[in-house]
């Protein structure tokens, strides 16, 4: 498979993923780590600005210690209960912080939370209490934006230049980058003109056939600045807003795209690019963007009966072959993060 083949021209989506799988494997750039575990999503963000990659840097254990509320991430709402409950039993109004709305929105998080077992609750005079059952780790360390823009030339740095200058400015993610395909020539000075110097250009070169490691090989054409608020330690305002990115991306991962695609679709499969299963569409003969491969897609039959076993109708269904394998590959990134299973070595995605 050629890369043309998983990106073809314009479309971003498989080189996103390519990406993804490569910073799974790999982040950060420079080969140089903190012992960091890492986390990545793909299209996450803000009400105002979606990112293409998110990788979020982790300390192990807090991570590890994360895993106690489940896999499933903790919105906004359960995440202002999980972090505040306290160790011991208290009315919840004591307890939690005025949220800046009404409280019985809080009281419905409450249940919400004691129902994903993330909290203890129990009812004393006629009022609820709630009890933590493990403190909420601090396990974010750094979040790490990636615009991928695998055609990156002149005209299109420029028209990403206002969009990475906000993200400088906003400093929501810590360190911001842009990864583009390798030409095979050094970077173009006009294009270091029109990304902001605080943004970090990584080239990507993918071989499909390359053994191991060597399918993807990520070179720093310029290094970011980080770009942390000098406040950010105090500023309860960007804390909240990173957790609650941290754990859309902890809860859906890269691969949660076959939520929104048709994985039930008998044209629906994954092939093998390097190290990465991407999704490849037999009727088309190609890979499909995530937009084509949706309820109107014209070429769209249902898989056959046949193909639902494994518990139907109580685990099989249409596509759950494919969602349960993704699925499982999360999990199992999941845990090889978590330093004391000692999960294996990487044994490649397939
Ligand atoms: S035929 Fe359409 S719905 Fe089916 S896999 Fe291809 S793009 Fe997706």
């Amino acid at each position: 498979m050629r890369p043309s083949d998983v990106y073809p021209e314009g479309a971003e989506f498989g080189f996103e993923l390519l990406v993804c799988r490569w910073a799974e494997a790999a982040w950060p750039p420079d080969g140089g780590s903190d012992g960091d575990a890492v986390i990545v999503a793909r299209q996450l963000g803000t009400k105002r600005r979606r990112w293409d990659t998110i990788v979020v840097e982790c300390d192990p254990a807090g991570l590890a210690a994360r895993a106690r509320f489940g896999d499933r991430e903790l919105d906004s709402d359960l995440l202002h209960v999980v972090r505040h409950a306290p160790a011991e039993w208290a009315w919840y109004r004591d307890a939690l912080p005025h949220p800046g709305y009404p409280w019985r929105y809080v009281r419905a998080a409450v249940h919400r939370a004691a129902g994903r077992g993330v909290v203890e609750k129990r009812r004393r005079n006629n009022r609820i209490e709630i009890r933590r059952v493990a403190p909420y780790p601090d396990w974010v360390r750094r979040i790490v934006a990636v615009e991928n823009k695998p055609d990156l030339d002149a005209s299109a740095a420029r028209a990403l230049s206002d969009q990475l200058a906000r993200d400088v400015d906003t400093a929501l993610a810590d360190e911001v980058w842009v990864a583009t395909a390798a030409t095979g020539g050094r970077v173009e000075p006009a294009l270091l003109e029109d990304v902001p110097v605080e943004v970090g250009i990584l080239a990507f070169a993918f071989d499909a056939d390359a053994p191991g490691d060597a399918w993807a090989d990520a070179t720093v054409e310029w290094h970011p600045s980080d770009v942390t608020p000098a406040d950010a330690e105090s500023d309860e305002e960007r804390t909240t807003t990173r957790l609650e990115l941290a754990e859309r991306a902890y809860g859906a991962g890269w691969r949660s795209y076959h939520d929104t695609m048709r994985p039930d679709c008998r044209h629906f499969e994954l092939r093998r690019y390097g190290r990465a299963l991407v999704p490849h569409c037999a009727a088309k003969g190609g890979p499909q963007t995530a937009a084509e491969c949706a309820g109107s897609c014209p070429d769209f039959e249902p898989e056959p009966p046949v193909w639902r076993t494994g518990g139907w109708p109580v685990e099989g269904g249409p596509g759950k072959g494919i969602q349960s394998l993704l699925r499982d590959r999360r999990e199992w990134v999941r845990g090889r993060e978590y330093p004391e299973t000692g999960a294996d070595a990487d044994p490649g995605e397939n």
